[in-house]
């Protein structure tokens, strides 16, 4: 597979990433190689990691405990001091091997230190693969409210490992894939249609299906880094689905409901309001409807969680001079991107979310 191309560092897949990765090594003199990491990716991924780059460099692990709960300002504290304790300085490099809180946090924290450093990602979820480590977003949540704090900055190159996936449960799997139906639904009309026509899907051969996804995220996001026009397509299903994760991470269902799930729900709500407006057909939102519920099933939501999920709205980050934020779609295939959606019409798709 060739790398792709992103905004001034590429993305490899497979073994040309290790080539691409020791090369690179060998090419810049760096004082000290940090592996960032949390608990299950240390255990599942980093041995196969460390056991393909070839560098004379010192390598040292630090290693965060895993989950969303543990995206905040206080591990970013703890890998700070881990870094200035095992004697970091301007010329160390980190690399980030994990999930999306790994990625999002460790690129957070190299672009923070010494008013920044140099960073690699090398993504072990599918959902940091096809989503979370592309694209330079990088940050950490306040509270229960999601990626409220961060910057925008790009590592010195993305490695695509696929054979990371082998370990991950069934349902992290699910909440990638999330991501990657979006990708068709707002991007590319007949890479949505091979989902639909799959027997079954099928993790287990995945990787073309991966590298598509990437190249859509990739094509948005280097048309525009910094969200000012058509990167905004890719919130999609996002401005429901964050405030469906967040409401959740706040109530006693904590970590019940995955990033994808919540996305899942929030592209089902979000296609109701665009044939309401008239952006899509009934056909098509009765397609996206029944792929999504049949892969994701029908989550309950009581008239309380609709009435937080409301109010939870207003702190989307998307939200510009106080007015919620919408990436509607077009037809399967095109977004409408800056779209607005008065309560009255999200309680209509929420009591049509059945
Ligand atoms: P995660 O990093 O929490 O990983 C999910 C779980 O899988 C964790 O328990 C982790 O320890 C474990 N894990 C990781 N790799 C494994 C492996 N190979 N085998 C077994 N277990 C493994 O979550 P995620 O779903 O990868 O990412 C979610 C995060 O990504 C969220 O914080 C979200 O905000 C962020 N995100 C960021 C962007 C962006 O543009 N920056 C985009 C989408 C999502
Ligand atoms: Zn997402």
């Amino acid at each position: 597979m060739q790398p792709i191309h992103a905004n001034g560092y590429d993305i490899f897949f497979a073994n040309d990433g290790y080539e691409a990765l020791n090369q690179f090594l060998a090419g810049n003199t760096y004082s000290k190689i940090f592996i960032l990491t949390d608990t299950n990716a240390n255990e599942f991924c980093v041995p196969l990691f460390l056991s393909q780059l070839a560098t004379e460099t010192a390598i040292e692990i630090i290693e965060i405990e895993p989950g969303e709960i543990h995206k905040n300002i206080e591990t970013c504290t703890g890998v700070w001091h881990a870094l200035t304790d095992l004697g970091a300085d301007r010329k160390s490099i980190i690399i980030n091997v994990g999930g999306g809180v790994v990625t999002d946090l460790g690129g957070f924290v190299a672009a923070t230190f010494k008013r920044g450093i140099d960073f690699i990602h090398v993504p072990t979820t599918l959902l940091a693969m096809v989503d979370a480590a592309v694209g330079g977003k990088n940050g950490i949540d306040l509270g229960n409210l999601k990626n409220q704090v961060g910057i925008i900055s790009t590592p010195k190159m993305i490695i695509f490992d696929t054979g990371f996936l082998s370990s991950l449960p069934q349902m992290e799997m699910r909440s990638g894939l999330a991501e990657m139906l979006k990708h068709g639904l707002i991007a590319d009309k007949s890479y949505w249609q091979k989902f639909l026509n799959l027997e079954a899907i099928d993790f287990a051969d995945f990787d073309e299906l991966i590298y598509t996804s990437v190249e859509i995220k990739n094509n948005i996001v280097t048309q525009d880094p910094t969200e000012k026009g058509i990167r905004k397509a890719l919130n999609f299903g996002h401005t429901l689905g964050h405030a469906i994760e967040s409401h959740f991470l706040e109530s006693d269902d904590k970590n019940t409901l995955l990033h994808g799930e919540a996305i899942a729900v929030g592209m089902v709500l979000e296609s109701y309001i665009s044939w309401q407006k008239k952006y899509i057909s009934e056909s098509e939102y009765a397609e996206i409807k029944s792929m999504i519920l049949g892969l994701y099933g029908i989550i309950p939501f009581s008239e309380t969680d609709i009435d937080a999920v409301v109010k939870l709205l207003i702190h989307d980050k998307k939200n510009e001079f106080g007015k919620v934020q919408f990436a509607l779609l077009a037809g399967i295939g095109n977004a409408k991107i800056d779209q607005e959606a008065d309560n009255e019409l999200i309680i209509k798709a929420f009591a049509d979310y059945k």
